[in-house]
């Protein structure tokens, strides 16, 4: 008989870290600048908070366990088969849903140096032998990526632009991975941030999957969309990896407020212009004016920039993230879980990117230069 006084947890979880949330407050301060957490920050439209509100009305219905409208309507924005489409309780709910489909214990996944956090999670919850692959100049590195697949990996999977570096890679670079996996290889593209892209060479993953036996693309309402508290997520993906999802999903796992407002979201298409616009105009801003204070920041394609720290700047992560801090605004430091010294901030309002340059100003003047 087991001398443990409770039931032990299956053994891969000893191995799962706690994801650590983005700061979303400060002691004693009503209304922090929340830069933490790549937010809209302008919140949904309109439309899909009236979606939202009249969903109040019938929340003592079940939901539509087919997702039929939120499908068909993201069938006819991006040109795909609505069969083909499945809603999740954030994309995040799908990337666990898609790895616990497909990996057994001892099945190799391998992830991109700086992907997104839950992946490695759900990965490891999973029993996987998790490889992380070094990122070249802050980007994917496909020829790495494929070097180290073996016989037993069962999954790829990178974010396209990824997080927390902004980068993305080419639709010829995504086309030439999956060209280099097996076939029995699932790769899984996550493209939260690909409403941002405007670039021509970009493909968010559709293209891939359109043609693909082992592909899923996974994107989300939480960014642009501005409903990152709803929890609604989507993913395309080659017909028997949506049926292998849909066959352990829960019938209920997109509530129904959401679903409505994620469908209202997707209708007012020059409210996601708008923002996408706003975003894309204060990044180029924002890159400039710390390029301007001595700051490099990685080119970012999606709604947040990555400022890399140089060594002999006597700046550090945490430093700038008090100093930040003091003066009302949320960074994400990532000197420990992301690369080096680093921080990531996300692109706010006008107001809130304004304060946001003026406080990394005085940060910069307060350290004293380097003895030339
Ligand atoms: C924000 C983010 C997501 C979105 O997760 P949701 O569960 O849809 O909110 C997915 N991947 C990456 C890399 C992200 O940064």
């Amino acid at each position: 008989m087991s001398s443990r006084t409770s039931p032990a947890p299956r053994a891969a979880l000893a191995a799962c870290p706690p994801y650590v949330q983005g700061k979303s407050a400060i002691a004693g301060m009503e209304k922090p600048i929340k830069l933490s957490s790549n937010e809209s920050p302008f919140g949904p439209s309109p439309a899909a908070k009236a979606a939202y509100l009249a969903a109040v009305d019938e929340l003592h219905r079940y939901p539509d366990g087919s997702q039929r409208a939120l499908r068909e309507a993201l069938a006819a924005r991006f040109d795909v088969e609505a069969d083909r489409l499945i809603a999740g309780n954030g994309s995040e709910e799908l990337i666990l849903l898609a790895l616990r489909a497909f990996v057994d214990p001892g099945d190799q996944v391998v992830l991109s140096q700086n992907g997104f956090v839950m992946t490695r999670i759900h990965a490891l919850a999973q029993g996987a032998e998790v490889i992380e692959v070094a990122e070249a100049d802050w980007r994917v590195s496909v020829d790495n990526i494929l070097a180290a697949v073996t016989e037993r990996t069962k999954v790829v999977a990178i974010a396209n632009p990824n997080n927390p570096t902004g980068t993305y890679i080419s639709a010829a670079e995504l086309r030439r991975l999956h060209a280099g996996l097996p076939a029995d290889v699932l790769l899984m593209i996550d493209s939260a941030y690909g409403d941002y892209v405007v670039a021509p060479d970009y493909d968010s993953g559709i293209a891939i999957v359109r043609t693909a036996s082992n592909a899923i693309m996974t994107r989300t309402f939480s960014k642009l969309y501005g409903l990152a508290g709803m929890r609604i997520g989507w993913a395309y993906g080659s017909p028997d990896v949506i049926a292998a999802i849909q066959r352990i999903r829960t019938p209920f796992n997109a509530n129904a407020p959401a679903l409505a407002a994620a469908t209202a979201a997707l209708g007012d298409r020059d409210y996601a212009d708008r923002v996408r616009d706003h975003t894309i105009a204060w990044r180029g801003r924002m890159a400039a004016a710390l390029a301007d204070m001595g700051i490099p920041v990685v080119p970012s394609v999606t709604n947040f920039l990555l400022l890399t720290l140089p060594a002999d700047s006597g700046l550090t992560s945490k430093g700038v993230a008090a100093h930040l801090l003091e003066r009302g605004i949320i960074p994400r430091p990532l000197g420990v879980s992301g690369p080096g010294n680093s921080l990531r901030i996300t692109i706010g309002t006008e107001e809130e990117n304004l304060a946001f340059l003026a406080a990394m100003e005085s940060c910069v003047r307060r350290v004293p230069s380097p003895v030339q």
